[in-house]
């Protein structure tokens, strides 16, 4: 039974860029290598069409991605040179969480070792996001499979500014971000709940902060599905973030959930 989604083509690369897309057909080896998972337990993604991209995305930017003819003024704001190999590669990181998504309301667990383009906007790529993956599997959830009510709990270091802002006014989705607070973005977005983190925040704190938002909004809202965004830019040393948590910290946070 298929639990885990991934493609080589993941990996589109960005030579000298500080995001390394390589990371992961790493974490994907790991997994095969410590027998996690097993190539019988592997999808490939799920094809993404234009009808796909306009449940997230704007007309104007759904062509631009559909065309590969970006601007430099859109690259700036993606910071990064997109390429048609670049647009394709994140095609198909949004292609795996709506199939991980697909996993789950199938047999109950669906992991994507890719996507959480959660920079991503309605109009335009930014912080290294092109497609939002989690605002479009949530919404391919709700229209081809009835869900109702979706939590997007996203626990990567940053917040998840362009989800929230693509389901600002939406009541069928609730945005929870954990993020710590001095870091890109700097002009943050509202979520449905947000929960800020100082800098040098240890796991401890981390754990804490967490245990005591988190079932309460399960609890309040009462989700169909959740997505999951796993971030590990949470951890001590990682050159974007600052918070302090170790790998063991990281297994607490994500069993937590
Ligand atoms: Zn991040």
């Amino acid at each position: 039974m298929a639990v885990l989604v991934f493609s080589p083509g993941y990996a589109a690369p960005l030579p000298g860029h500080v995001f390394r897309p390589d990371k992961f057909r790493l974490a994907f080896e790991m997994l095969l290598k410590d027998g996690t998972v097993s190539r019988g337990d592997v999808a490939a993604p799920a094809k993404i069409s234009k009808r796909d991209l306009l449940l997230a995305h704007t007309p104007a930017w759904t062509r631009k991605c559909l065309s590969g003819r970006f601007t430099a003024a859109d690259s700036a704001a993606a910071e990064m040179k997109i390429t048609k190999v670049v647009i394709r590669s994140h095609f198909l990181h949004a292609g795996g969480t709506v199939k991980a998504v697909e996993l789950s309301l199938e047999n109950g667990l669906g992991i994507n070792c890719g996507g959480g383009s959660h920079h991503a906007r309605a109009d335009r790529g930014a912080g290294f996001c092109l497609v939002n993956d989690l605002a479009l599997a949530a919404r391919n959830a709700q229209k081809e499979y009835g869900v109702k009510k979706v939590m997007i709990v996203d626990l990567d270091v940053h917040q998840g500014d362009g989800t929230a802002s693509i389901f600002r006014g939406d009541r069928s989705v609730f945005t929870f971000s954990v993020h710590q607070s001095d870091i890109y973005p700097e002009k943050k977005e509202r979520s449905s709940l947000d929960v800020e983190l100082p800098r040098g925040a240890t796991g401890a704190a981390y754990l804490r902060a967490l245990r005591r938002a988190l079932p309460k909004a399960l609890d309040r809202f009462k989700p169909g599905l959740v997505l999951y965004l796993a971030g590990a830019d949470v951890c001590r040393g990682d050159l974007l973030g600052g918070l302090r948590l170790s790998p063991a910290d990281l297994r607490r946070r994500d069993a937590c959930v």
